[in-house]
C-alpha cells in the first residue's frame, strides 16, 4: 500500500491512473468491520481503491467528542494492508484547509432536520471535507454508509447540485453480533453501557410507534435526541453516559 502524506505528491500519482476506475473510501479511522465492507464493495466495483482517514474537525461540534474521538493510525494501516488497499490519503489539517477554513459548502433544507439541530454546522463541515476529497480523488465510486443515513442523503445531493462525475454509492449497515451498529464511538462504551446499547437498534426494528420507543428507551437508561420515521426509514440518536449513539432501519 502507498501512504501519501503530501497532497502534491498525491496528486502527480493520481494522474497516472487516468486510465483506472477509482474506488474512494473516506473514514476517520479506527477501522472497523463497518468501514472494511464499504472497502470490500470498492474493490470488487474498481480497480483501484484510495481509503483516507482523517478526523475532520470542522465537523465536530463537541470539541469533547473531537479530542476523545479514537486515533488508532498504526492499527488500521495494517488493517488496510492486510485488506489489499492500493493508496491511502493521511493529509494534515492544515494541508486540507489551507484556505483557513474561509470556503464552506452549506445545504439549505435537509441539513436542518434530525441530526441539524442537535449539531449545529455539522453537515457543513461534513460536506466541506466530502468535496475537498472527492475534487482530490477524483474517484469513479464513493462509498458511504446507510448508517449514516442523513449524511449520504447529504452526499448525494451535494455531488448532483454541483454537477460532480463522481457515483455515490451507499452500503448496507453492518452491526455487532448483538445488533448494535459498528461505530468507532463503540469503543467508548463502559461495561454497563454496552450491553444496554443493543436496546437501541432492537427498539429501532421493533414493531412499536415511535413515542413508545422513546419510552422505552428513557425507561432504560438512555438519553433521547430524537426518533423519527423519514424517507421510508426509521432513524434515532440516544445517548449513553456521554456517548452519542445513532442508527436508521428501513421501514417495510
Ligand atoms: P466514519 O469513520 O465514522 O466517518 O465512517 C466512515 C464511513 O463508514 C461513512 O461512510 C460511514 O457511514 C461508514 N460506516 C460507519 N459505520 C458503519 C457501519 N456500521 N456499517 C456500514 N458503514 C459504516
Amino acid at each position: 500500500m502507498n501512504i501519501h502524506t503530501k497532497i502534491e505528491s498525491w496528486l502527480q500519482v493520481r494522474r497516472t491512473l487516468n486510465n483506472k476506475t477509482i474506488g474512494f473510501v473516506h473514514t476517520m479511522g479506527n477501522l472497523h468491520q463497518g468501514h472494511l465492507s464499504l472497502l470490500k464493495r470498492a474493490q470488487e466495483e474498481n480497480d483501484i481503491v484510495v481509503a483516507a482517514i482523517f478526523v475532520n474537525p470542522t465537523q465536530f461540534n463537541n470539541s469533547d467528542d473531537f479530542n476523545l474521538y479514537p486515533r488508532t493510525i498504526e492499527q488500521d494501516i495494517t488493517l488496510l494492508q492486510q485488506n489489499g488497499i492500493d493508496h491511502l490519503l493521511l493529509f494534515t489539517t492544515e494541508s486540507l484547509y489551507r484556505d483557513d477554513d474561509d470556503i464552506r459548502v452549506m445545504e439549505k433544507k435537509m441539513s436542518s432536520l434530525l441530526e441539524g439541530p442537535f449539531r449545529p454546522n455539522h453537515f457543513e463541515g461534513m460536506l466541506t471535507i466530502v468535496l475537498k476529497f472527492l475534487n482530490l480523488v477524483l474517484p469513479t465510486h464513493s462509498y458511504y454508509g446507510e448508517k449514516d443515513y442523513q449524511q449520504l442523503l447529504l452526499i448525494k445531493k451535494m455531488c448532483a447540485a454541483l454537477f460532480l462525475s463522481t457515483k455515490i454509492v451507499g452500503c448496507k449497515t453492518i452491526r455487532e453480533k448483538d445488533g448494535l451498529a459498528c461505530s468507532s464511538r463503540n469503543s467508548r462504551l463502559n461495561e454497563v453501557d454496552r450491553p444496554k446499547a443493543s436496546y437501541f437498534p432492537r427498539l429501532l426494528m421493533s414493531s412499536l410507534q415511535t413515542d413508545d420507543i422513546v419510552a422505552a428507551l428513557l425507561r432504560l437508561g438512555f438519553k433521547v435526541d430524537y426518533i423519527t420515521e423519514q424517507w421510508n426509514r426509521r432513524l434515532g440518536a440516544v445517548w449513553l453516559s456521554d456517548v452519542r449513539l445513532i442508527d436508521n432501519v428501513l421501514l417495510s
